[in-house]
């Protein structure tokens, strides 16, 4: 992409509404602009990190096991009646009206839905286990929108609901999307702690949180450092013995947040060396909750023994826009966002300090090409702009690589080559370096 074709408006200043470094990062770098509280349209960069983190999420749904589906936003009212939530859910619920008089909402997650569209075509135990997922634009009119995308009221979630023949099954269906989660946030360059948490308005009996840590975030977390160690957050588990090994010693482990904190196990059970109190960030929440919505609505399933059983469910969040955030909270300094590779908007940035210098044009160019060849995904600032304003806007938008050819190096056919994590900086032969950012 070249930068004088693409929409990235970046600001120098802050923006006043902005409190926390991931909300003034994605308007300074014009990832997102606000609509209304909590409303935000994404702008082209934002919303290629978004893509790229859903497909991330797509790709461990898919590895396991589970079946994408797009269920849409708006909901009648009808299933929320049958199943009691309708009145219990509150005013985070947006209800409206269509011209037929009859009570819509606009879905803020999607537990009576699935188990409809599960009902009607799903009959026999020999279809499961089933995981139906979507990935889709929720609202909650939250009482307090706030941090940007962290809390909005609209928001991009994935949401996914298991179904299973009894309470055995279902459990090990929920195990093993305790653990592709782990695998999910790791890829996205995070160590998101599983916390056990209070089932809330979904109800059930198992239930887990997953916090990134962060000084800003909204929980206070109290975790045994010694979980972060574990081998399930950075090893791949190969079959079920180990996974549900693996979720036994993440779960008996001290990890809550204040909501279900318990200060004197917290200090019977975990050295002083190894507590930490924090904060975090909830990106993701899963539930087991039986047959509470299955029963509400009727969907059974024949079981081995022929006999018509309500289906076991689970539902499993992830907080696909508030990653975004939670992510830049993550990864930043004072001079803007620090990407991981691999959900940085581009590759690299190549930096033209003369537009008007023929030569520095054809060497950024003819560069440009070659990273575009060998799949660099590369951003070409061709703007006509002083170098500094330049190099401040390549720092802000925080892509792992910057390389910047000027007239001085040029003539000795050499680029500079920065990393935007070390901040270090080497001279390299423009014939080099893109080998190099490969290279990593
Ligand atoms: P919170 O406690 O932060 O309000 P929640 O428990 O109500 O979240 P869930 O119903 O568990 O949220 O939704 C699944 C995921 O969706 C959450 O883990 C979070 O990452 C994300 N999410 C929830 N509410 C919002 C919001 N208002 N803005 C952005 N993301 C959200
Ligand atoms: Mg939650």
């Amino acid at each position: 992409m070249r930068w004088s074709r693409y929409f990235l408006p970046t600001m120098k200043d802050t923006p006043a509404e902005a409190q926390i470094a991931s909300h003034r990062y994605m308007l300074r770098a014009g990832m997102v602009r606000q609509n209304a509280a909590g409303i935000y349209t994404w702008l082209p960069m934002g919303l290629k990190v978004l893509t790229k983190i859903a497909d991330i999420v797509r790709d461990e749904q898919a590895r396991a096991g589970a079946n994408e589906v797009l269920m849409p936003t708006i909901q009648s009212a009808e299933l929320w009646q049958e199943s009691g939530r309708f009145d219990a859910y509150g005013p985070e619920m947006l209800r409206f009206e269509d011209r037929h008089g009859r009570t819509m909402l606009y879905g803020p997650t999607n537990e009576e839905m699935i188990t409809d569209i599960f009902k009607r075509d799903v009959q026999s135990y020999k279809n499961l286990p089933m995981n139906l997922y979507h990935i889709q634009w929720k609202f909650r009119d939250e009482v307090r929108p706030r941090f940007g995308v962290m809390r909005g009221r609209e928001f991009l979630m994935k949401d996914g609901y298991s179904f299973d023949v009894d309470k055995e099954a279902a459990e090990l269906a929920y195990k093993k999307v305790f653990i592709s989660y782990l695998r999910t946030f790791r890829r996205l360059g995070l160590t998101a702690i599983p916390m056990q948490a209070d089932t809330g308005p979904i109800g059930g009996d198992l239930s887990h949180e997953f916090l990134i840590q962060a000084e800003t975030g909204e929980s206070e977390v109290f975790f045994d450092s010694a979980i972060s160690g574990d081998k399930a957050f950075t090893e791949d588990l190969t079959n079920d013995t180990e996974l549900e090994a693996a979720f036994d010693r993440l779960t008996a482990a001290y990890a809550r947040t204040d909501e279900t904190h318990e200060a004197a196990l917290f200090d019977a059970e975990v050295p002083e060396e190894r507590k930490v109190v924090s904060r975090g960030v909830e990106v993701g929440h899963i539930f087991y909750f039986g047959t509470k919505y299955s029963e509400a609505l009727g969907a059974t399933v024949s079981n081995a023994d022929g006999k018509d059983v309500p289906v076991h469910m689970g539902s499993y969040g992830i907080g696909v826009s508030r990653l975004v955030g939670g992510i830049i909270e993550a990864n930043h300094d004072d001079d803007g966002i620090i990407w991981p590779t691999e959900i940085a908007p581009f590759g690299v940035g190549i930096i033209n300090l003369k537009v008007d210098d023929e030569g520095c044009t054809s060497a950024c160019d003819q560069l440009y090409a070659q990273a575009q060849a060998a799949g660099l995904d590369p951003l070409l600032d061709d703007r006509d702009m002083r170098p500094g304003g330049k190099f401040a806007d390549m720092e802000l938008i925080g892509l792992p690589w910057v390389i910047t050819i000027g007239p001085r190096g040029l003539k000795d056919g050499m680029a500079e080559l920065k990393n935007r994590r070390t901040g270090e900086k080497q001279d390299v032969a423009i014939a080099d370096v893109l080998a190099k950012v490969s290279a990593g």
